[in-house]
């Protein structure tokens, strides 16, 4: 699977190379390009900002230099529709179903804001064109200052679905929001006590019938 990045810092993707993804990308199941927005950018400072039509505090990231970069990877990737993740606060909030359906995606571009986000028009430009899904997504309702950590975290669910990836496949079948709404219960190992605190006596057993039940009642109390 190939994902790519399109970002003013490309540094932050390093933790790419570590862990089970990192793993993944040295065996050859994942593909990862990350591209620095500045090489579209012209003018002896490279600028890829500049000031607010409609005045306001900050800087909009220039459609321009966003759109020859986009275009440049376009050119370059052989998939017949790429995934267009524009990162952002005002976006849909990210979910499960997002990771699953991006996990099957032939290629996948994030599109890593920075100052007061990319200007509109780059959306709406890339929405008309049959070659992309545009997707607008927020990592939750709060404000970071880039796309890198929100395009991070998004990589690491989406990636974990895929197969190579996660050592051991059962694991992904009884995890929390596998199922809208389902959460997992609580989980133990040993020692079975641990400062005056027991494992519950159920998951000792060795009844699977009450332990499912156990699980099965306990399930999603990490909310509460
Ligand atoms: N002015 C924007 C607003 O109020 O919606 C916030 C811009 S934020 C400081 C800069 C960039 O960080 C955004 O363009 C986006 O790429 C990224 N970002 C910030 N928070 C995010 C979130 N919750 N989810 C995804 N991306 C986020």
């Amino acid at each position: 699977m190939k994902i790519s990045a399109l970002t003013i810092f490309p540094g932050y993707f390093s933790p790419l190379e570590l862990s089970l993804i990192g793993k993944a990308k040295r065996g050859g199941v994942l593909d990862f390009k990350i591209l620095d927005l500045r090489d579209f950018a012209s003018g002896a400072h490279k600028s890829v900002d500049d000031t607010p039509y409609g005045g306001g505090a900050g800087m909009v990231m220039r459609p321009d230099v966003w759109g020859d970069a986009i275009d440049s990877f376009a050119s370059k990737d052989d998939a017949s529709v790429i995934d267009l993740v524009i990162l952002t606060p005002s976006g849909r909030r990210f979910t499960q179903r997002d990771a699953e359906m991006l996990s099957k995606s032939e290629s996948i571009l994030f599109a890593c804001g920075r100052y007061e986000g990319i200007d509109a028009r780059v959306q709406e430009h890339y929405r008309r064109d049959s070659r992309f899904r545009v997707h607008a997504l927020s990592l939750g309702d709060f404000v970071l200052n880039g796309g890198e950590v929100a395009a991070l975290a998004m990589i690491e669910s989406i990636t974990r679905l895929i197969p190579g990836v996660i050592g051991n496949p059962d694991s992904l079948v009884e995890e929390s929001h596998v199922s809208e709404g389902f959460l997992e219960y609580p989980v133990y190992t040993k020692p079975p006590l641990w400062r005056d605190i027991e494992v519950p006596e159920v998951l000792l057993s060795g009844n699977h019938a009450a332990i499912a039940k156990w699980r099965s009642d306990r399930a999603g109390e990490g909310r509460s």
